[in-house]
């Protein structure tokens, strides 16, 4: 794959190829995280713009990669002068493949980091995009503050540093966009956080206070950062899918990536420097994002969680294995109907109950064969931004949050590290050092686990929450996570 055998692919069967000229596409878009989700979601759509409106020619993407995971991206993109093929897999086995011609270009930060701030002060860019991860906005999740603590962010607030972070990057460069006279960009996060532009904003203010006031300032003033919900389940690339990719298309993809069919971008139109015309290749450019994102969240977030650690502790590593399971499956509808669900407001044009059960389709997709062990990663980013805020309002109103509970009492079995068979598991989490000693010492301190205020704030105090939490995580060790399931389910909500 590349853009010399680009016109060759043209006539391939079951393949489908930009139908625009490549070359003349100009990046208008600077990306930070280009991973699976990026190239499956965010690039496809404007892959699809290039395809019809040729007035949309200056917003091509240039990737960019910060941290040292990333040089296999930019060594598998390179080479193909950033084309990669994204294959989407029905339920039903029928299965679609693209090529994507929206990333022009890809820079390893590391490699070259003056090129990296020459492309985000160009005139050019306008709209710098994010999908760095929960954890990559660098904030303490109790108190919502930016942690100015962390290594890399300390390095970069030291004056003329070369960046490392994202914060370091983007600041730097509106500086020199100010000092030039040019107009700011946007910053459009596109990652699975409540109010994901606020915090965008919260967190590149809180960096660019502590590295220059004044500047801190043009930035409030200037740079605008939109909310946005973003869905489409999206592996990580399983290991057999180049060979695939090339038995089905005859195309070779270093890289290639699968997602499911299913796709949504509520996006708030909150731009400094324009836009492409997002809305006419079916993204939902809305005033107000956040009923869309608490219903991705608190439903589709926060289900994949109530899934994963019972789905991984009863033995099952697929996620649509888990999401048959009669139990799981159950659990998840009552989670979202009972719990998830009365904490939403109505969402414009959106029938909640056909919404819970697409996601229970959705989860029981066999082609996409997303992985349990991927969604039990990163938990303390997740949890308490997914699941924890709907306990808290569930509380709050008087209600019961008993199964959101359960949740967090088998993510605590979980990262105990062993399983029910006494099998490690690998608990894949920023903090997994402190979590793993605390979920042990809950055999005997039952709170410990979700004592640290930094994740859990008070609700170590509220019975409403210990009583269920406690319940369910002595079950999970006494009797085991089906038998626990079992009596959880029993119970009238
Ligand atoms: P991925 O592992 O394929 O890619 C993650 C990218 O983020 C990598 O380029 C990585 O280097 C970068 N990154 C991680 N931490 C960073 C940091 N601190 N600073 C800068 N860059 C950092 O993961 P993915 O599947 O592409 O998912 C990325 C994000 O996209 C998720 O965390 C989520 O917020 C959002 N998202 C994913 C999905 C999905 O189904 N995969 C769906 C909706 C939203």
């Amino acid at each position: 794959l590349g853009a010399a055998t680009l016109p060759r692919l043209h006539d391939r069967s079951g393949l489908t190829v930009p139908g625009y000229d490549r070359a003349g596409v100009r990046p208008g878009i600077v990306h930070f995280g280009v991973g699976g989700f990026h190239r499956a979601h965010q690039a496809m759509y404007v892959d699809r713009l290039l395809g019809r409106d040729p007035d949309a020619a200056g917003w091509g993407i240039r990737g960019v990669g910060l941290r040292p995971a990333d040089r296999a991206m930019r060594d598998a993109l390179e080479p193909q002068d950033g084309l990669y093929t994204l294959t989407l897999k029905h339920a039903d086995g029928a299965v679609e493949t693209s090529v994507i011609g929206s990333l022009v270009d890809y820079l390893y930060a590391p490699d070259d980091p003056e090129a990296v701030l020459d492309a985000l002060a160009h005139p050019d860019t306008r709209i710098v995009s994010l999908t760095i991860t929960e954890g990559g906005y660098n904030f303490i999740q109790a108190t919502g503050e930016f942690d100015a603590t962390a290594p890399d962010v300390a390095a970069d607030l030291v004056p003329d540093a070369v960046p490392r972070t994202v914060f370091g990057y983007v600041v730097e460069a509106l500086r020199r966009r100010r000092d030039r006279g040019l107009a700011p960009f946007t910053v459009m996060s596109c990652d699975n956080i409540e109010g994901n532009g606020a915090m965008a904003h919260r967190t590149f203010l809180a960096f660019a206070r502590l590295a220059d006031p004044d500047l801190a300032d043009w930035i409030d003033t200037n740079v605008r950062f939109p909310n946005s919900m973003v869905d489409r389940i999206t592996p990580a690339t399983p290991p057999g899918l180049r060979a695939e990719v090339a038995g089905r298309t005859g195309v070779d993809d270093r890289w290639p990536v699968v997602a499911e069919p299913f796709t949504q971008w509520v996006l708030e139109d909150d731009f400094a420097s324009g836009r492409p015309a997002f809305e006419s290749v079916g993204v939902q450019v809305v005033p107000d994002v956040a009923p869309y994102e608490l219903m991705k969240l608190r439903l589709l977030n926060a289900g994949h969680q109530t899934l994963c650690y019972f789905g991984y502790l009863l033995g099952h590593r697929l996620v649509h294995d888990a999401a048959a399971d009669p139990d799981i499956r159950e659990l998840l509808r009552r989670y979202m109907t009972d719990e998830g669900r009365p904490t939403l407001r109505p969402v414009p044009g959106v029938d909640l109950d056909r919404y819970v059960d697409t996601l229970l389709e959705r989860f029981s997709n066999p082609a996409i064969a997303d992985t349990v062990a991927r969604l039990c990663q990163d938990s303390s980013d997740r949890i308490p931004k997914w699941l924890l805020p709907v306990i808290r309002e569930r509380l709050a109103a008087g209600g019961s949050a008993s199964l959101a509970a359960a949740v967090v009492a088998s993510w605590t079995r979980y990262a105990e590290g062993e399983d029910e068979q006494g099998q490690p598991i690998e608990v894949v989490d920023p903090r997994a050092a402190a979590l793993v000693p605390l979920a042990r010492l809950s055999r005997t301190q039952p709170l410990a686990f979700v004592s640290d205020p930094e994740l859990f704030g008070d609700l170590a105090r509220d019975e409403g929450f210990t009583r269920p939490y406690l319940a369910a995580l002595e079950s999970l060790r006494t009797r085991g996570a089906r038998a626990t399931l079992a009596e959880l389910l029993a119970i009238d909500p």
